[in-house]
């Protein structure tokens, strides 16, 4: 179950901004995306959709829209999974403009945390396709909040009481209302509310793997009978991996290098800036994996080939992912013991190239990546089926061995950048 928030309502209004002599205020707006949203979402099935307020004033007696924790409340009180407040964006500076979601810091509740995360992730790349600027995650800290457990509260209401009441919650900034260009593109008609909304659910669709209703998605997929089908579920419901537009997933197809790097991309759950250039030659920035490319090379988990090409559509080889895998562990703030105890058991130990040896070796000890019966075969390619297998040790191993920061026990943030969020969603 899922629960929308339109913000504000009754006599908050939210954002204003006038254009063409028009007040337009963004408790308005936003039920109008709701409202959309509600209706597309029920086209899925198995969903089902509970609202904090329906109409301007709030029709439910119990929810006084001006206030967040009866927000929260009701969506813990009818079961719901998922909290999604929907919001447009305000700032004095008006050239700024995009979409961005508020998340939380995941200092108290690290599993919550990760659910709004990763749905925002997906929700930011279906809206970020119809032109938004994707401005990413913003995870601010509350000055005055602690956590119960003594730890950096988060900044947002919604988010922080969703937080500790065990919801994942996730504010949507559509765009900004007071942006003329944002209004003019994306706000200015029902048709454009639509639209958004339609982004929305399409994220949240591929987030929860959600089917339209008489599409019968296992008769139609190839993969029902596939020795990796559990696995290629979780990888697909989770937003890690996409199946084609003809419904098909084909999961003996050879993996590329550009894909391997789009699914961490994905699992990492961080934020994608669709880049103006890219850092490749042969990798145009139109393309759908251009922006995973740009993260992994800023991550310092993929450098290119000596000749500076990346060479996205050559199929990756065993060893090449070893090392990207190992990379990635680094970047997310692993421990990577090198390990010479599966030496003895990689016959082909001699076939692997000097840079990735240490890499197999870990992989290999960890159980990330398996031999290939004659040996390890580090020259061989994947498929797209033991990909989501790999994605899933990934997943579980970084999950199994959880990271000490140093910001989690860190003092408040107490510096707060104005021209990074709307003033009207800090109660
Ligand atoms: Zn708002």
């Amino acid at each position: 179950m899922i629960c929308l928030d339109p913000g504000h309502g009754a006599r908050d209004s939210g954002a204003v901004a006038t254009y063409d002599g028009v007040e337009y205020q963004e408790a308005d707006l936003v039920l109008k995306i709701a409202l959309y949203l509600r209706a597309e979402l029920e086209t899925y099935e198995n969903v089902k959709v509970i609202m904090t307020r329906t109409d301007r004033q709030g029709a439910m007696p119990t929810i006084n829209p001006e206030k967040i924790k009866p927000r929260v409340d009701y969506a813990v009180q009818n079961g719901a999974d998922v909290l999604i407040s929907l919001h447009l964006n305000a700032l004095d500076n008006k050239d700024v403009h995009g979409v961005m979601m508020l998340t939380s810091n995941g200092y108290y509740n690290q599993e919550c945390a990760d659910i709004g995360i990763a749905l925002g992730t997906n929700m930011l790349l279906t809206l970020s396709q119809l032109g938004l600027q994707n401005r990413g995650h913003l995870k601010l800290n509350s000055s005055e909040h602690r956590n119960p457990n003594g730890t950096v509260a988060d900044y947002y209401g919604i988010v922080r009481e969703g937080i500790w009441q065990n919801i994942p919650s996730l504010i949507v900034e559509h765009c900004y209302l007071t942006n003329e260009d944002d209004f003019r593109t994306y706000l200015s008609s029902e048709d454009k509310l639509k639209a958004l909304a339609l982004a929305d659910a399409n994220g949240i669709a591929a987030y929860y793997g959600l089917q339209k209703i008489g599409s019968n998605p296992r008769q139609l997929i190839d993969y029902a009978d596939h020795w990796a089908a559990d696995m290629i579920d979780i990888a697909v419901s989770k937003g890690w991996v996409n199946g084609y537009p003809d419904n098909t997933f084909k999961p003996d197809n050879t993996l590329t290098r550009a894909d391997f790097v789009t699914l961490l991309a994905r699992l990492s759950g961080e934020t994608l800036d669709s880049a103006a250039s890219s850092p490749f030659p042969d990798v145009p920035v139109n393309e759908y994996y251009a922006a995973s490319v740009s993260w992994a090379v800023s991550a310092g988990i993929i450098s290119g080939f000596e000749d500076g090409t990346f060479r996205p559509t050559d199929a990756i080889t065993r060893e090449q992912m070893a090392h990207i895998m190992t990379l990635y562990l680094k970047h997310k703030g692993m421990q990577i013991q090198s390990s010479d105890d599966a030496a003895a058991l990689i016959p082909d130990l001699d076939q692997i190239q000097s840079w990735a040896k240490d890499d197999v070796l870990f992989c290999y000890a960890n159980g990330l990546l398996n031999g290939r019966g004659e040996g390890f075969v580090p020259q061989g390619n994947a498929t797209r089926a033991e990909a989501c297998t790999i994605l899933l040790r990934m997943h579980d191993f970084i999950h199994a061995h959880p990271v000490q920061t140093e910001e989690t026990n860190a003092a408040p943030e107490a510096v707060i950048d104005p021209f990074m969020f709307a003033p009207d969603e800090a109660a």
